[in-house]
């Protein structure tokens, strides 16, 4: 292998014991790959998905539905494998949710291309007509689309039931609580410049700790750090807080270099003890001096200074992250110091509470009730480790589809009822174009339909009759919002049903997936200079195993 001949001489171009496969070959084995990672995930689509169970080599359990997450754990190795990943994470990362439905639609995108390259249409025309498929489907995305603003709470609040939907994290009045809780926090954060509206996810912090039920997951107007207080003579709570945050450490800098001081008796070491902490009440009372009865800072702070931190009435804490500090200056409204001589009232945040609270068993420290806090905390309570994490995956989602919505001003109809529309659409589209592209165009809509279709399966529904259901309805004016109501196991109006997604959504969930399907389908040669058996080395399926051993 990987040998070239020029005029019977042998041309060694790669090493020896790598791994090639080319042209058709090449392209089986990738698209086999990505449905095999389509498929590990499928199940888990909507609300009546089934969740996985991951064990990774520690020993630790993930309990998840969220395709992302389910992918990330299972190390694929395989690099068409990691392609898919890569795609999920990036929608992950852009809207926060549709991350399986990427996943599905990649991989039908590859079959319909499989299945047209079987029958000699060349991979360029194919992904000529899955780029035109996907821009046409945005424009008909943009026409089926409603407007949605901030006011229209009960459209909010159905976006966020949606989003959580699959996520098995309790009942309904849970989910609404948690949803409410997420809308104010967005509600709370969200800078308005004119009509436009922006939200920086990065300043609703997530903190969770097991030990009550879901149901007491609360907002928190300010900042919740997992740390405690410096001093057990420190205050425990204090209101009306006047809060320093500090980049300076509170302690004696250790002499840089290698000057040693040379102490030759005791007295001397006495008058250099004192010297020290004559210094370091002088830091603390620099402090004091500015107003401020909270220290929150970001380097150390020596026994000495604590103790007369303590004594002054100064609650402080000590090697805060910076990402925290940065959330607390944005809550309560403080400047970072870096120089204690520069601290002045004028730097300090305020808050209603500083409190050091025990949270089963662990000391944190709130920083709460801050008038009109730029950041906030959702503080996720939950039975156990396993709940609390898929609730945090589930506010993920939750606040990426409703910062999506918001920010995006738009949304679709869910259940499969918008996919079928623009495949519906994109069929008479690809009449229009004719010529090899629309075959490819035909396949793009078929695979769109693939959302319909596994979240009937998931209801126990016939999903080929569904389909077909589903598609006549959308032939008339009045069924044009018709999906699959998985609850009820029948196919009926989503409008109705109250299932709304944002349109950006689905808009990136289509281009996300187009691109995966593009990347891929561009490979006609794989070479792997890794030992076999390891990594594409025995290369059909190679690395992916079964996905879920
Ligand atoms: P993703 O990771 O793609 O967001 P989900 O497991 O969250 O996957 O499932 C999303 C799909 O489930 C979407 O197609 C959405 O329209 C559908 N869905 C969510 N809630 C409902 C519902 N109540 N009825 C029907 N379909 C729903
Ligand atoms: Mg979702």
């Amino acid at each position: 292998m990987a040998e070239n001949n020029f005029g019977g001489q042998k041309v060694l171009l790669l090493p020896e014991g790598s791994d090639r496969l080319i042209g058709r070959d090449a392209q089986r084995t990738n698209i086999a790959v990505a449905i095999a990672v389509a498929n590990a995930v499928k199940t888990t689509l909507g609300p009546k998905g089934m969740d996985k169970m991951l064990v990774s080599d520690l020993g630790d359990i993930t309990i998840t539905n969220d395709g992302a997450t389910i992918l990330e754990e299972m190390n694929v190795e395989h690099p068409v494998a990691k392609i898919m990943v890569d795609v999920a994470k990036t929608q992950d990362q852009e809207v926060g949710d549709g991350t399986t439905s990427v996943i599905i639609m990649a991989g039908a995108f590859l079959k319909g291309a499989d299945d047209l390259i079987e029958r000699g249409i060349h991979p360029t025309i194919i992904i000529r007509g899955y780029k035109m498929a996907a821009e046409k489907a945005e424009e008909i995305l943009n026409n089926i689309s409603k407007p949605i603003d901030l006011n229209d709470t009960k459209s909010l609040q159905k976006i966020g039931m949606v989003a959580e939907g699959s996520k098995n994290i309790g009942n309904e009045e849970t989910k609404k609580h948690i949803t409410e809780i997420a809308i104010d926090a967005i509600k709370q954060v969200m800078e308005k410049k004119g009509d436009k509206i922006t939200i920086d996810k990065d300043f609703i912090k997530v903190e969770k700790k097991a030990g009550a039920s879901v149901a007491n997951t609360e907002l928190i107007n300010g900042v919740l750090i997992d740390k405690e207080v410096a001093h057990p003579q420190m205050p425990k709570k204090i209101e009306d807080a006047k809060i320093a945050l500090l980049d300076v450490a509170l302690e004696i800098e250790k002499t840089e270099t290698d000057a040693r001081i040379e102490i030759t008796s005791p007295d001397q070491m006495q008058s250099f003890l004192q010297q020290e902490e004559k210094m370091l009440k002088e830091m603390v009372d620099k402090i004091s001096k500015s107003g401020a009865n909270v220290v929150l800072t970001q380097k150390g702070i020596d026994d000495v200074a604590q103790h007369y931190m303590a004594k002054a009435g100064i609650m402080a804490a000590r090697r805060i992250k910076r990402s925290d500090m940065d959330k607390l200056a944005k809550a309560t409204g403080a400047k970072m110091v870096t120089s204690l001589d520069d601290l002045s009232p004028l730097d300090l945040g305020k808050a209603g509470i500083v409190e050091e609270r025990k949270i089963s068993g662990e000391q944190m420290i709130f920083i709460e009730k801050c008038k009109d806090p730029k950041s906030v905390t959702i503080f996720i309570r939950g039975g156990s480790q396993q709940v609390i994490d898929e609730v945090e995956r589930s506010i993920t989602d939750l606040i990426g589809a409703l910062t999506t919505a918001i920010e995006d001003g738009r949304y679709v109809v869910g259940g499969g009822a918008t996919e079928t529309e623009v495949a519906e659409q994109l069929r008479t589209y690809a009449g229009e174009i004719g010529g090899r592209e629309q075959l490819a165009i035909q396949k793009f809509a078929d695979a769109l339909e693939q959302v319909p279709e596994v979240l009937a399966q998931s209801a126990g529904m016939d999903s080929i009759d569904t389909i077909v259901q589903i598609r006549s309805k959308h032939k008339t004016e009045e069924g044009k919002n018709y999906g699959v109501n998985v609850y009820e196991g029948t196919i009926s109006d989503m409008l109705k049903a109250g299932v709304l997604e944002p349109t950006k959504m689905k808009v990136q969930e289509i281009y996300s997936a187009g691109e995966a399907a593009d990347m891929i389908l561009r490979i006609d040669d794989m070479i792997s200079s890794r030992s076999k058996g390891g990594p594409a080395g025995g290369m059909p399926q190679g690395g992916m195993g079964e996905p879920m051993e």
